[in-house]
């Protein structure tokens, strides 16, 4: 515990002896390294032949992942500066939904030039001023290497293919995956931009095919109150209740003391009463289906297949919040109050089973253009990281359409960006021109990596790459299924948004410049 001491009327905080406080070199060299080490961490999965990690948790339960913001999320990681890189992932995820290792491995090695620059006496706000004057050319660079194509759904299904490659694709090829991507995208499109809210991903375990689908709707996981239920109704008025259609228990035994078989059948017509008159209003409502976050009693339920309502009992909250905002339903709290102006309306209401679930979908409601992509995959881990794979390329093909904006991917804009910031920090004087230089080096990271995973020679590659974008202007490592090669990334598709690129520059800076210039490190124990 720290004690407070009053001395002149001031407090004084003095450390606790648990506390424990490093200063100086050592507070900066520690930091540096617990951050260089979690970027490390991430390196193998970059780039199209980044391998998987599987994370293995503390109750055993199991993660296999090429994902970034994933390893970094299930990792234990305590370490306050090894911490500020995993929100880097965090906060490009959140930003842009992709780009997560670039980001976290170009923290880690604007770090580690860092530490190079330290040792060579230059001081920490020389380094942080020559980050962020890099970080400024980095932008620039990145304007430059925009192209001027008009991003139109070709050039959207290579950005959503080029963040696919790599990733678990649960035996479906990128291509169609990029496709339905875009599609659904597309529905999305407003004039006031892309409403990603509105799509959601919906797995399915079990399958025995992979396959998605793309559904003009919802897809929530409840099957019908009763089994003699209409299982399909087209053009639907829906109702969504937050009523208990159950009679209340030991109703019975308060009202009534039965002492005759009158008595008994007295009660139990009064029960029938309650319940018939329950299904009865429903019915007169005119709704075709029915969603109620409480219970429906069984005679209820049996009433209402009777006469053709289909009825979804106790669903959660986000499903009915999810109905409500598809097909503009409002909650109503009373039975007394159901009436027409509540009603939501959707084109298609479904249930369809797969293996032992049953799903229910709900497509084209009135409200709102929500799309569902259906994925069913063979196992939870295949569908799991199919549905990170998705939602990755679900948001950068958002982020591309939204700013209208690419860069060629395979580590040419890395490459321009290295270039740029190089021939610029030979005009500025200083020391902070080394700090400049350095930065550019921790850009080649890239680069280097997508050749390392490869199995290609990294210094190689980068020679190799430096001429190309000279003598070419664009010049990335393309991967495909058979070859590694270095081409121009637009002419074969590897594409990524702008804007995954200036977020992960600023982001990598930000954590680096501010974990560099930590000289004391003050914990509490
Ligand atoms: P991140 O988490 O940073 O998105 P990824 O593992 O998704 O990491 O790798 C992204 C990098 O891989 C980008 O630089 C992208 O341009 C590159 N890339 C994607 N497809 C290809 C390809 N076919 N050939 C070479 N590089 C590619
Ligand atoms: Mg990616």
């Amino acid at each position: 515990m720290a004690q407070q001491r009053r001395m002149g009327g001031q407090p004084m905080f003095v450390l606790s002896e648990d506390s424990q406080r490093t200063q100086g070199r050592d507070a900066q060299s520690s930091n540096i390294m617990a951050g260089k080490a979690v970027a490390e961490s991430v390196r193998t999965t970059l780039g199209p032949r980044g391998m998987d990690k599987m994370l293995v948790g503390s109750s055993g339960d199991v993660v296999i992942t090429n994902d970034g913001a994933t390893i970094l999320n299930e990792m234990d990681i305590e370490h306050p500066a090894a911490q500020m890189i995993v929100e880097v992932a965090e906060s490009q995820e959140d930003e842009v939904g992709d780009g997560t290792t670039t980001a976290s491995v170009l923290a880690g090695n604007l770090l580690g030039e860092a530490e190079d620059l330290i040792e060579q006496d230059v001081h920490a706000t020389t380094i942080v001023e020559g980050y962020h004057e890099a970080a400024r050319i980095a932008l620039e660079a990145i304007d430059e290497q925009v192209s001027e194509v008009a991003v139109d759904d070709d050039i959207l299904g290579q950005v959503a293919e080029s963040s696919m490659t790599g990733k678990g694709t649960g035996g479906l090829t990128a291509e169609e995956l990029g496709e339905t991507v875009v599609e659904t995208i597309r529905h999305v499109e407003t004039d006031d931009g892309v409403a990603r809210e509105n799509v959601s991903v919906h797995t399915q375990v079990g399958a025995s095919s992979n396959a998605t689908e793309l559904v003009p709707g919802i897809v929530i996981d409840e099957e019908p109150a009763h089994d003699g239920m209409p299982t399909d109704v087209e053009d639907a008025s829906i109702a969504l209740l937050d009523v208990e259609l159950e009679l209340q228990t030991g109703e019975v035994d308060a009202e009534y003391a039965i002492d005759s078989i009158d008595q008994l059948n007295a009660a139990i017509d009064a029960e029938e009463g309650e319940l018939e008159g329950y299904a009865e209003t429903i019915v007169d409502s005119g709704v075709d289906v029915v969603f109620t976050t409480d219970g429906v009693d069984d005679r209820v339920a049996a009433k209402l297949a009777n006469e053709g309502v289909l009825v979804f009992e106790n669903i959660g909250s986000s499903d009915a919040k999810n109905v409500a905002s598809a097909t503009g339903v409002s909650r109503v709290g009373s039975l007394d109050d159901l009436e027409e102006a509540d009603f939501g309306h959707a084109e298609h209401v479904r249930t369809e089973s797969y293996n032992d679930d049953e799903l229910a979908f709900i497509e084209g409601g009135s409200a709102a253009e929500s799309v569902t992509v259906f994925v069913r995959g063979g196992t939870k881990h295949v569908v799991d990281e199919l549905e990170r794979t998705i939602g990755d390329a679900l948001d950068v093909v958002a982020t591309a359409l939204e700013s209208g904006e690419v860069v060629p991917g395979a580590g040419a804009t890395e490459i321009a960006i290295a270039d740029k910031v190089r021939s610029e920090a030979a005009g500025i004087e200083g020391r902070k021109q080394l700090a400049i230089t350095a930065f550019a080096d921790a850009v080649d990271i890239i680069p280097r990596t997508l050749a390392a995973n490869t199995g290609r020679d990294p210094i190689d590659s980068l020679v190799d790459l430096r001429a190309a974008h000279e003598s070419e202007g664009r010049a990335g490592l393309i991967t495909d299924s058979e070859d590694v090669t270095i081409g121009d990334p637009l002419e074969h598709g590897v594409v990524d948004p702008a804007d995954v690129k200036r977020e992960a520059v600023e982001s990598a800076t930000e954590a680096a410049t501010m974990i560099a210039r930590i000289d004391d490190v003050i914990s509490a124990e």
